[in-house]
C-alpha cells in the first residue's frame, strides 16, 4: 500500500465537533495514514508570550502551565470515555506539561533564552496536539503510534527558528522508521538538526514538515485538510465573487503563498517538485461528505486564458532605501548591506536596484532593527536611509505571465484607472509572478481592480449560469 500524508490543523482537536471532523476525514481514506498535527490554534503563540515574559521574570508559571494542562485534558475529557485511555493520557500529559514547566523555569532563573531552548518550547504546541490526536484516535479503535520527528529522523539543517529540512540526510532514516501499514501521528513544525538539537521550520511551518515527509517517504499525495475553500482567484473578504481555482502548478502556488494567501506555508511545494507528488486541500468542515479535493497542486503546467489565475497581496513587507547617487553601480553597497542583515538574522525577501537607490524588501517586523544594523555600518556611498511602513504588496500570479505579452499593461491600465500610485515594480523575477507595491490604504481598491479586468468573463459566465 502506498504511503498517504494527511495533515490536520491543531485547531479542529479543540471541540467536538472538530474531533469528529478529523475522524471522519481519516476514516474516508480506509487505510493507514501518516498524519501530521500542528498546535492548537493561538498556542505557538503563547508560548512564545511565556518565554518573553519569563525571561523578564513576569511570567505566572503555575496559571500559564495549569491552563494548558487543563485545555488539553477538557479535550480528552470531552471526548474520550474509556477510564483507562484517560489515566493513561494524564499520565503522559503530566511528563510533557512538566518538562515545559521545567524550561520555562529556567529561563526564569537565567533570564535569558538560548536560541536551542527557544525552539524546543515552541515544539510544545505540536507534541501537545500529538498527544491529544493519538489518544482521540485510540479511542475511536483507530489503531496508530505516536512518533517525534527526532525519533524517526526529520534532520534539518539546523538553523534555529527557521530551518530547513535536509531530504538526503531525512530519506533514509524515516524509511527505515516508518512502515506502510501502520497509521502514525507525528506533531509538525519541527525536525532535529545533526547535533540533536530541536529546530523550528518556520511559522505556519506545519504544512512543509508534512511536506518533506511526504517527500521522504515518496507518498502518493500529501492532502492538507484546512478550513478554506481551496485557493481563489483573490481574498473572498476583498472580491465577494472570487473564483475557486482547481489546479495549481508547485511554482503558482508558493508565489500565492508567499505574496500572502494564508492557505498554505510558501516552502510546502519545495520538497515536492521534483518527485511531483501531488498536495490537494481539502475542506475539513465538509470531511463528512468524503475526499473531496478543492485545489490539487502539482506539476501539470496549464495556461489559462488571460493568464492570471490570482492575485493576492501581503501588508507584511516594508522597504528598506539606500539612497546615495551612483548606489546601483558602485560595487559593494548592496553586498556590505546585506551582510549585516544576515549578520543581524534579517532576512531579504527581494531587492530592487536603480542607480541612486537600493530597495530592500524585507518583513515589515524587521523594518527598524535592519536600518539600525546599516546605518551603524556607515556604508560609503550611502547618503540617506529611509523605510517604508503602510505598503501592500500585490502579486498576480499565472502561469505564463513572462511569456505572454499585454498582461503587465492590463493590469497597470486596470490599476490607473482607479487613479492609484504604484511605487515599484517588479516583473520577470519569478516566471508565474509579478509584483508591485502600493499605499496600503490602495490595496483593496488594487486588488479588486486587477480582478475585475481578468476575471470579468468567469463572473459574467458564473452569473449566466
Ligand atoms: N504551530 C506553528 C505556528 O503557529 C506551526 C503551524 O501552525 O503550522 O506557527
Ligand atoms: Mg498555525
Amino acid at each position: 500500500m502506498a504511503y498517504k500524508v494527511v495533515k490536520f490543523g491543531g485547531s479542529n482537536l479543540k471541540d467536538i465537533d472538530g474531533i469528529n471532523k478529523i475522524l471522519a476525514a481519516i476514516k474516508s481514506y480506509n487505510q493507514p495514514l501518516v498524519i501530521i498535527i500542528s498546535a492548537f490554534y493561538g498556542n505557538t503563540d503563547k508560548l512564545a508570550h511565556a518565554i518573553g515574559r519569563a525571561i523578564k521574570d513576569k511570567l505566572d508559571l503555575d496559571g500559564f502551565i495549569s491552563d494548558i494542562y487543563n485545555q488539553k485534558l477538557n479535550t480528552i475529557l470531552n471526548s474520550v470515555s474509556d477510564e483507562k485511555l484517560i489515566n493513561e493520557f494524564k499520565k503522559e500529559l503530566k511528563v510533557r506539561i512538566n518538562k515545559l514547566k521545567g524550561f520555562l523555569l529556567g529561563i526564569k532563573y537565567i533570564g535569558e533564552v538560548p536560541p536551542s531552548l527557544y525552539d524546543e518550547i515552541l515544539s510544545y504546541g505540536e507534541r501537545l496536539s500529538s498527544l491529544v490526536l493519538y489518544y482521540i484516535l485510540q479511542n475511536a479503535q483507530i489503531e496508530c503510534q505516536e512518533v517525534f520527528p527526532e525519533e524517526i529522523g526529520l534532520i534539518t539543517d539546523g538553523e534555529f527558528k527557521n530551518a530547513t529540512v535536509n531530504l538526503e540526510l531525512s530519506n533514509a532514516s524515516i524509511q527505515k522508521n516508518l512502515c506502510e501499514n501502520k497509521t502514525y501521528v507525528i506533531p509538525g513544525f519541527y525536525g532535529v538538526s545533526l547535533k540533536g538539537k530541536i529546530t523550528l521550520l518556520g511559522r505556519g511551518g506545519t504544512d512543509y514538515s508534512a511536506a518533506a515527509i511526504a517527500a521522504c517517504l515518496n507518498a502518493v499525495l500529501l492532502d492538507l485538510w484546512k478550513d478554506v475553500k481551496g485557493f481563489l482567484s483573490a481574498d473572498p473578504k476583498i472580491v465577494q465573487n472570487a473564483v475557486k481555482i482547481d489546479s495549481l502548478t508547485y511554482a503558482e502556488a508558493a508565489e500565492l503563498a508567499y505574496f500572502g494567501s494564508k492557505i498554505l506555508h510558501p516552502r510546502t511545494p519545495e520538497p515536492l517538485i521534483n518527485l511531483k507528488i501531488p498536495i490537494r486541500i481539502l475542506n475539513i468542515d465538509d470531511s463528512v461528505k468524503g475526499i473531496n479535493p478543492l485545489t490539487i497542486i502539482n506539476g501539470k503546467e496549464t495556461v489559462k486564458e488571460g493568464i492570471i489565475k490570482s492575485v493576492s497581496y501581503s501588508d507584511n513587507f516594508g522597504i528598506l532605501r539606500l539612497l546615495g547617487s551612483g548606489v546601483g553601480i558602485k560595487p559593494g553597497i548592496l553586498a556590505k548591506s546585506t551582510a549585516e542583515l544576515d549578520k543581524a538574522g534579517i532576512n531579504i525577501k527581494s531587492v530592487i536596484t536603480s542607480q541612486t537607490a537600493i530597495n530592500i524588501l524585507l518583513s515589515q517586523d524587521d523594518l527598524i532593527e535592519a536600518k539600525k544594523v546599516v546605518d551603524k555600518e556607515d556604508i560609503r556611498g550611502i547618503s540617506k536611509i529611509i523605510v517604508s511602513e503602510n505598503i501592500s504588496i500585490i502579486a498576480a500570479v499565472g502561469e505564463g505571465l513572462t511569456s505572454h505579452h499585454g498582461i503587465a499593461a492590463r493590469i497597470f491600465t486596470a490599476v490607473a484607472r482607479k487613479g492609484i500610485n504604484i511605487n515599484i515594480i517588479c516583473f520577470g523575477a519569478s516566471d508565474v509572478a509579478m509584483y508591485f507595491i502600493v499605499n496600503q490604504n490602495d490595496r483593496d481598491e488594487t486588488v479588486k481592480e486587477i480582478h475585475k479586468e481578468f476575471f470579468i468573463n468567469e463572473l459574467c459566465c458564473n452569473t449566466c449560469i
